[in-house]
């Protein structure tokens, strides 16, 4: 015992001194009394609290306890005793379980509502509950909005089958409708399939690391209707690969150009280092508030293009501008806000850490007959200290980070530039918020109510745009 003991890891010797209000495999009845931030339901038994998939507040639910930690526990429903009226049924489960779609058995206005909570919690948290925030922006119609699919194939009874994974393991469940996505993009990775087995190419098996296919990716531009087509193999070596992306192309004529990519590594990333080109082009052309874009396999480009023209228009409107001024761009992309800047503005400095994209967004500024942009490879902190020690005085600032958000040394440097508007795009409330306090520290104001944007329909996910403008003294 005592040598049990020893191996046991901190959390597990304190549990087995502290008593939990539930335990691991109990049957208990409780009503679901929030969502977190991710969308799972959340249900406190004395205080503990179970987090529940597919659960929504109100319901009363018999659980049955899945895992318990110290501080919470997982429990899945085994029977609904009361149903939310927000609950939209029909659909199935897999979209939840997968992680496709984790909100998809919420009405939308109640996803648009829970998005707009979100933040409001997160302002009050940190003593910001003065601050407003509008209404989430939403789609009139939620559903096949992804523009890109990236999706595993795997063997299921002898046949090549798209799917995807259960949250939080590797079993895979198969699935040709993935309701947000293009419904031509689902399409075509049937036919793909299908061609692919027709050739006799195997599915990768990732227990044993053997089989060919791993993954298909398929983006699709939103108005000019081109089709690339990737095909994620284990080892360079694909039987037939020509035949097969000339078949792909006479079968789907949209699809522009066929791309082998290698990955070889066992790893859960999707694309391997090297992309090689089977037949067609290497990229297609999209277009965004008018604007044309080359987007590559590798391109960031952002998913939902209906959203993404009101999240740049928003953005636009907010820097207020009339074409004199002159604006930076953090963390741009392949250029995507930087052209929509340019177009209303004097001079737009962007800068990126992919070197590709920079490469991108440079073809793309010439594409568009665009000459006021400078693109700059790099840290977008080191660059805007390098700017600001240049001299640049931008009278606009707008900043498009990761989830991790902005540094201290980034708000520094761009505070210290003096711009008289800061136009945050931000994809993570939660660093969101932490930010603002460090801004409104260093002389600025949010001088518009926050604006969520659900570009990311039936997911948790919320964008958020914030003005900010520079206190007078
Ligand atoms: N504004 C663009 C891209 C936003 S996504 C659009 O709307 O399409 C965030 C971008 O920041 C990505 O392209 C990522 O490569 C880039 N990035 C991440 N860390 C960075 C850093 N430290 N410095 C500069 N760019 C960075």
């Amino acid at each position: 015992m005592a040598f049990l003991f020893g191996k046991m890891n901190v959390e597990e010797k304190i549990m087995a001194k502290v008593k939990l209000p539930v335990q691991k495999n109990q049957k208990i009845t409780a009503t679901i009394a929030d969502l977190t931030y991710e969308g799972m339901g959340v249900a406190k038994v004395e205080g503990y609290p179970l987090f529940v998939q597919a659960a929504l507040p109100g319901e009363e639910v018999v659980l049955h306890v899945l895992k318990t930690n110290k501080n919470y526990g997982f429990a899945k429903v085994v029977e609904w005793i009361t149903k939310s009226p927000a609950r939209v049924e029909g659909n199935g489960n897999a979209y939840t379980q997968t992680g496709i779609a984790p909100l998809q058995h919420l009405a939308y206005a109640e996803q648009l509502k829970f998005k707009r909570k979100l933040v409001v919690d997160l302002l009050k948290k940190a003593h910001l509950e003065d601050l407003e925030v509008a209404p989430t922006l939403g789609m009139s119609e939620p559903l096949h909005y992804r523009n890109k699919a990236q999706v595993p194939v795997r063997m299921v009874d002898g046949k090549l089958a798209t799917g995807f994974f259960r949250k939080g393991s590797h079993k895979f469940v198969a699935l040709k409708d993935f309701l947000i996505q293009d419904q031509r993009i689902d399409e075509v990775l049937q036919v793909c399939c299908e061609i692919l087995q027709k050739h006799g190419i195997s599915a990768y098996d990732e227990e044993k690391h053997q089989g060919t296919l791993r993954h298909l990716m398929v983006r699709r531009g939103y108005y000019s209707n081109e089709v690339l087509v990737v095909l994620v193999t284990r080892s360079a070596k694909l039987k037939d690969a020509q035949q097969i992306a000339q078949e792909i192309i006479a079968t789907c004529p949209d699809v522009v150009g066929v791309l082998q990519n290698i990955n070889s590594a066992k790893t859960n990333v999707i694309l391997g280092e090297i992309t090689q080109n089977l037949a067609g082009k290497n990229e297609i052309i999209d277009e965004l508030n008018g604007l044309k874009f080359k987007i590559s396999a590798q391109s960031f480009y952002q998913v939902n293009p209906i959203q993404t023209e009101k999240l740049y228009n928003l953005a636009i409107a907010q820097a207020g501008l009339s074409g004199q001024e002159t604006v930076i761009d953090a963390y741009c992309g392949i250029g995507t806000i930087s052209l929509n800047l340019a177009k209303h503005a004097k001079k737009v400095y962007g800068v990126e850490i992919v070197e590709q994209a920079i490469e991108d967004a440079k073809q793309n500024a010439k594409l568009n007959g665009l000459a006021n942009l400078e693109f700059e490879v790099g840290n977008a902190e080191d660059w805007m200290a390098t700017w600001q020690k240049q001299g640049i005085k931008p009278d606009v600032i707008v900043v498009d980070p990761p989830r991790k958000g902005l540094t201290e040394s980034l708000i520094t440097s761009a505070t210290q530039m003096q711009p008289q508007k800061i136009v945050y795009v931000s994809c993570n409330p939660a660093t969101l918020v932490r930010d603002l306090q460090s801004f409104m520290e260093k002389g600025y104001h949010v001088s518009a109510p926050l604006q969520p944007v659900d570009q990311f329909p039936q997911t948790a996910h919320v964008e958020t745009v914030v003005l900010m403008s520079r206190v007078d003294k």
